[in-house]
This record gives C-alpha cells, structure tokens and sequence, in this order.
C-alpha cells in the first residue's frame, strides 16, 4: 500500500479516513487534525494561556508535543496522584519529556501534602475516579489561576468522548450531554475553560504518533481504570467501528452539531460542577468555599469537604 499523500510505502493505515501514510505524511496528518479541532471549535483565542494537563500517557504528552509544534507556548501540569508505582513512573515520563524540550512543567505533589489519593478516595461520597476527578480539577483550577492560565488543554481523545457519549446517550443523560463539547467554558470566575484539541483524533492514532515521534510514554493504565464502564463503552465502539469505519467520528461530530437540542433550560444541568454528593441545585449560585476560596454551589466545596471529612474521622472524639 503507498501514502495516499506522496506515493512512498505506507506505513499506518486508517480505515476511518479510507487512508494509508507513511510516517512523515502520517505525523502531518495528526498535526492538522489538531489544528483543524482547534479552528473549528475555536479551542485556543488570540491572548490565551495554555496549561496542558499532562498525565504522562500517550494522549496529555502527544497533544503537549503537538501544542509545541504549532507554536503554543504552553506550560504542562502535571499531578502526582500518589497511586503507588504508576503515579512514580508516569511523572517520570512527564518529567522526562520536559526536560528534553526545555518547557516548563509545573508539578503537584499530592503525597508530599498529605493528599495522596487513595487516602482520600475512602472519604468521597463515590468512586475512587470520581474522587480522584474531584482532587484533579480542584487542582487544575487553582494552578491556572495562580499561574494566570486561561485554558487548560487535556489528552481527551475521540474514543474517550465517543465513548462518554455513547454511554450518556445510553442513559439519556440530557444534562451531561448538553455539556459535553470540545470547549468547556469557565463556569465562574476563578474557574478555567477546559479544551480537548485531540477531539479528532482516536487512541490508536495518538499511540502511532507518540510512537512515530519518539515520545516515551506511560503505557500502563492507572491501576482503578480497570473494569470501569468508560472503558465498556470504548469497546463497544471499538468492534462498529471495525464493522463500519467512520461511524466513531460521526456518531461525535453529528452529536456536536445538535447539541443545542440538550441545551440546559434551567432544570437540566443535573450535575453539580463541584461533583457533589449534595441533590442537584436547580438554581445554582456560585459561590465562594470558605475554606480555600474557590467558586462552589456550597458552603464548602467539594475538594474541601473530603479533606474535611478524613480530618473528622482522624481527630479522637
Ligand atoms: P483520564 O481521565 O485519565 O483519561 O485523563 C484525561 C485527561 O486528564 C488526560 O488526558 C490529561 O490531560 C488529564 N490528566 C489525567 N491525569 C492527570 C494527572 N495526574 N495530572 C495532570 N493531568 C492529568
Ligand atoms: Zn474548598
């Protein structure tokens, strides 16, 4: 098979596009996908400052590789989530990756301020990812406002959101699918806008690329995604899109242009922003939490409601 760009022998072959590159057409192609992600969904704004949320995986790194490349000067964050091993070895590769480039990477050590996740996962009102969520975006809108960032970009990849998709259309989730979009907007002063450039690109895409660019990456996943239903979805997914290439980006891109039929009315957005265990507010105000200050739907927010709690059951009583 031959690129279908300049003739030489393929190497990478998309079914999804009816496409074959070889590597320098292929990297090429990654690289306008972002670009094309970004002008469409007006990602990144003339005066933005970017913050890329790295984890150290092939998604955060490759859409980090790709910024650079295009000209973003953006700094990466990156959160030591305290989970064992894999947090050790994939910071590594975040640390790694800096250093090689000479950017900055602005790190979170969780475990070094007594926040290690697991340890106050055991305190959230859910699921260790949905605490370990709450931790991450606490985290993520205070770097941003400390380092006045105006957008932060995450590794969100086609198969994650078609996959997200799929399972909020299977629930009809009419308030998680008005929100989910490309372009998040900051919610409340104090809050950032959350992007996702690698919208149009899907996970074997962003391995091939990584691969291809030679950016060494964390191929284990954390230990606490397995068996969750995310990953259900994906493969779900995964065996259409082998049935029928191109259904993956359609089912999203079609989804993205009738979104507004989800469009919250004042009764629809079901979840509290802060992720909370409290009944969802219909006519939520924001807030300020009077402990650390950051806009909330409750007197404390969620992130300070779990500290508070581990706190409680360690004091003697
Ligand atoms: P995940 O939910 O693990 O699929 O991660 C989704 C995105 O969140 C990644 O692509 C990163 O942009 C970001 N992210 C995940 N883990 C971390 C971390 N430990 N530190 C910074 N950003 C992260
Ligand atoms: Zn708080």
């Amino acid at each position: 098979v031959k690129c279908s760009r300049c003739r030489a022998p393929a190497q990478v072959r998309l079914p999804r596009i009816k496409a074959g590159f070889c590597p320098d057409c292929f990297k090429l192609y990654v690289e306008r996908q972002a670009a094309k992600a970004v002008k469409q969904f007006e990602l990144i704004r003339p005066g933005d400052k970017v913050l890329v949320a790295v984890s150290g995986g092939k998604d955060s790194l490759g859409l980090w590789d790709l910024l650079l490349k295009a000209g973003v000067r953006a700094d990466g964050l990156y959160i030591h989530l305290g989970i064992g091993d894999y947090s050790v070895r994939s910071g590594e590769k975040a640390k790694n990756f800096a250093a090689q480039r000479q950017v900055t990477l602005h790190v979170v050590d969780l475990p070094a301020k007594d926040e290690a996740v697991p340890d106050l996962a055991p305190f959230g009102p859910r699921s260790f990812c949905s605490t370990c969520g709450t931790i991450k975006r606490h985290y993520f809108n205070r770097a941003a406002a400390e380092g006045g960032f105006t957008v932060l970009a995450t590794g969100h990849n086609l198969d994650d959101e078609a996959g997200r998709l799929l399972g909020n259309v299977l629930r009809w989730q009419e308030g998680y699918l008005a929100k989910q979009a490309p372009s998040l907007p900051a919610e409340a002063p104090g809050l950032i806008r959350r992007i996702k450039p690698l919208i149009r690109l899907d996970e074997y895409e962003m391995a091939a690329y990584c691969f291809l660019s030679g950016i060494d990456y964390i191929i284990e996943e954390c230990p606490h995604a397995k068996g969750a239903t995310s990953i259900k979805y994906k493969q779900v997914l995964h065996h259409i899109e082998a049935l029928m290439p191109g259904t993956k980006w359609n089912f999203y891109a079609e989804f993205q242009s009738r979104r507004a039929l989800f469009a919250p009315g004042p009764a629809i957005s079901s979840a509290s922003p802060d992720d909370t265990d409290a009944p969802p507010l219909p006519d939520a105000r924001w807030r300020q939490c009077s402990v650390c200050g950051q806009p909330s739907w409750l007197e404390i927010c969620g992130f300070c409601r779990l500290k508070g709690r581990r706190a409680g059951s360690e004091s003697p009583d």
